[in-house]
């Protein structure tokens, strides 16, 4: 039996043995985190244990189409004052990614880590890591079918959410045959594909098109054409009155342009603090470049978070990228 498999095994155990669990989505949290985190809330429930799901800050409500979506407590508004002994943490790369957690952990708790990035640390005490997976959703369906869990739609929809959205719609490349294989036995549970694209895909809010049509003014390419840049201040966001959410999805126009290599956004959630995300088209690793400044994802989809001026950020992301392409940002 493969490691990935024991580990699975282990994971089906540690939910069986113990009652009361804490379920942990990443910061900022995308379809992928909030439908693993989901999904293991109704595991729970099949085995009668009870639970509590926390993420740092709010969820987007658009997942709100999602069951259970109403018991994620946000704990910048929320205080939960109780300790856990069991902890499951969905789609977080590192410690860091469960955010402001920790006081909720009691001093014996164990903590099962499932999750599908290479950069991923082995921070569990049980860890569920294939780094293939195109989604953590798609471990969570074989967590189900390795653990005997019982397929109901409310599942199904969480696991079909997860592959949706971690693959861009099933346009990426991480849509392997696996991925279309659990979509379709999802639709059978009786998942609607055209109302959950709608929700996660195709909608965009009113700000989300104010902040593209600001940040599109601050396009630059670098690096003998082969970078695209967007960045988006935090005055931007103060006047559109946009979040940090709303903001997420622009570094894809970017990467988008024809000939691009790395498609960046910068933007500035607070002052002094820049959220950066990195897509690559092709040849350049981004996590490892989103790792050497303290973040991590895929190869070609990485993230970081930067305290500086924007300027400042940006310079330090480019300097990375002088290295990667072999040409310097003012060529
Ligand atoms: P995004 O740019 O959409 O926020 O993130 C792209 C990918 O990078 C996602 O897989 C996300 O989980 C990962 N990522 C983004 N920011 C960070 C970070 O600060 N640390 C780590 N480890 N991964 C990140
Ligand atoms: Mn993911």
């Amino acid at each position: 039996m493969s490691d990935y498999r024991r580990s699975l095994e282990e994971a089906a155990r540690f939910m069986r043995d113990h009652d009361r669990f804490l379920i942990i989505s990443h910061v900022n949290p995308d379809g992928d985190t909030t439908s693993s985190a989901l999904a293991a809330a109704l595991m729970l429930e099949e085995l009668r244990k009870t639970y509590v799901i926390v993420n740092e800050g709010e969820t987007p409500s658009k997942f709100g189409f999602l069951p259970r979506f109403e018991q994620i407590r946000n704990l910048a508004t929320d205080q939960l004052d109780e300790s856990f002994s069991a902890v499951i943490a969905v789609d977080a790369a590192d410690s860091l990614r469960m955010g402001g957690v920790r006081h909720l952990f009691a001093p014996d708790a164990i903590l099962l880590n499932i999750d599908h990035h290479p950069t991923n640390d082995s921070f569990g005490h049980i860890n569920v890591i294939r780094t293939d997976a195109a989604a953590t959703a798609e471990i969570m369906f074989e967590l189900m079918e390795a653990g005997g869990f019982g397929f109901t739609k409310e599942l199904a929809m969480c696991i079909y959410t997860g592959l949706l959205t971690d693959t861009g719609g099933f346009r990426y490349s991480n849509t392997s045959p696996n991925v279309m294989e659990i979509a379709a036995k999802m639709l059978r549970y009786g998942v609607k594909p055209g109302e959950i694209a709608e929700r996660c895909l195709e909608e965009i809010t009113l700000e989300h098109v104010q902040i593209l049509r600001r940040s599109l003014q601050s396009l630059r390419l670098t690096h003998n054409n082969l970078v695209a840049s967007l960045r988006v201040t935090h005055d931007d966001l103060a006047d559109t009155g946009a979040s940090s959410e709303d903001a997420s999805g622009l570094v894809n126009y970017a990467r988008n342009i024809e000939g691009v290599e790395v498609g960046l956004s910068f933007v500035e959630t607070v002052p002094g603090i820049v959220k950066v995300s990195l897509r690559a088209r092709s040849f350049v690793d981004v996590s490892r470049i989103a790792k050497s400044l303290g973040g991590g994802g895929h190869a070609k989809a990485a993230g970081c978070t930067i305290k500086g001026e924007l300027a400042e950020v940006e310079q330090r992301v480019f300097a990375r990228l002088n290295d990667a392409l072999g040409v310097s940002a003012d060529e």
